[in-house]
């Protein structure tokens, strides 16, 4: 009753002061504060009513308690055991947020969320902890769980390359992996004074929309392998990647290459998504009968 008629935002700022929170640097803390702010990502994330939320790393819970609002189930991972009373303090009242406190990174996704949602789809929105974004996001792609749209704060420098297109210099193998699943949404540019402590960069929030209709590998594991292999070493030919990676001769390399109409120099960075996902399937039929040879 005691928090009656205050905002959320007041309330997670009296709870961290109370506690006697300290920010930790390097697990990213940078919380926002601002309900208004804060709504406006809920908003922009378009969460709906029946939906279930996976939100990661939710500092004092103010992103939660507005999510919550907008959608039937929130289940929020933190690391920080810190932050538990400050969490029990800005949720309380909030009966569909569940906060699991564990690393991200360790976690099994694809097993939690078939637990909590089965067979649902799954939405996720989150101010990531910058130091790990990349590693965030290639989790989210590829562990097998049901996972729709991605609402995401970045580095302004991490959303550059999520979204980059082939042919800038930020194209890389998380633009190609992100972008075989999902178009990649600038929703806004955030400055660093939005963030309590402020970061030292420029932040921008993305959604990621799931693609319905996207060509699809056979074999979406060989697909990532391939996607690895093909900017390991940027400045080589794919050619030398796929001999160095997948045990082809160079003969057998190129003769892949030239069944797709593709130069036997070219190197990874050069292919489109659509590109490599067909590479991707002749690559996984030579394999397949030099194994049954
Ligand atoms: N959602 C809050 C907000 O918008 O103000 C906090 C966002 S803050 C940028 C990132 C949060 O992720 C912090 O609460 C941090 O403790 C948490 N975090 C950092 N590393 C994590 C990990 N490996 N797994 C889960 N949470 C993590």
């Amino acid at each position: 009753m005691q928090n009656q008629g205050i905002s959320p935002g007041l309330r997670a700022r009296i709870a961290l002061e109370k506690h006697g929170f300290s920010f930790t640097h390097s697990l990213g803390q940078n919380f926002i504060l601002d309900d208004d702010f804060l709504e406006e990502i809920a908003l922009e994330s378009g969460v709906g009513e029946g939906e279930a939320v996976l939100e990661i790393g939710p500092g004092p819970g103010l992103l939660t308690h507005h999510l919550a609002s907008h959608c039937r189930q929130v289940l929020a991972l933190e690391i920080d055991r810190k932050l538990e009373p400050v969490l029990n303090e800005v949720l309380e009242g909030v009966n569909n947020a569940e906060i699991i406190f564990e690393d991200v990174m360790k976690c099994d996704l694809s097993v939690l969320l078939e637990e909590r949602f089965p067979g649902e789809n799954v939405q996720v929105v989150a101010n990531l902890p910058y130091y790990i974004t990349a590693d965030v996001i290639e989790r989210l792609l590829t562990c097998g769980a049901n996972i729709g749209n991605i609402t995401v704060m970045v580095q302004k420098e991490a959303a550059e390359r999520i979204g980059a297109q082939l042919g800038n210099k930020n194209y890389c193998a998380l633009a190609m992996l992100t972008q075989y699943y999902y178009d990649v949404e600038e929703l806004m540019d955030v400055s660093p004074d939005r963030f309590s402590p402020p970061p030292h960069v420029m932040s921008r929030l993305i959604r990621l929309n799931r693609r319905m209709d996207g060509l699809r590998a056979k074999d979406e594991k060989l697909l990532l392998r391939l996607i690895r292999s093909a900017f390991r070493m940027r400045r080589k030919t794919l050619v030398n990647n796929l001999t160095g990676d997948f045990g082809v001769s160079r003969e057998q390399a190129e003769k892949l290459l030239m069944s797709q109409n593709l130069d036997v120099r070219i190197r990874g960075e050069a292919l489109s998504v659509k590109q490599i996902t067909r590479l991707s399937d002749a690559l996984g039929e030579m394999l397949q009968s030099r194994a049954n040879a």
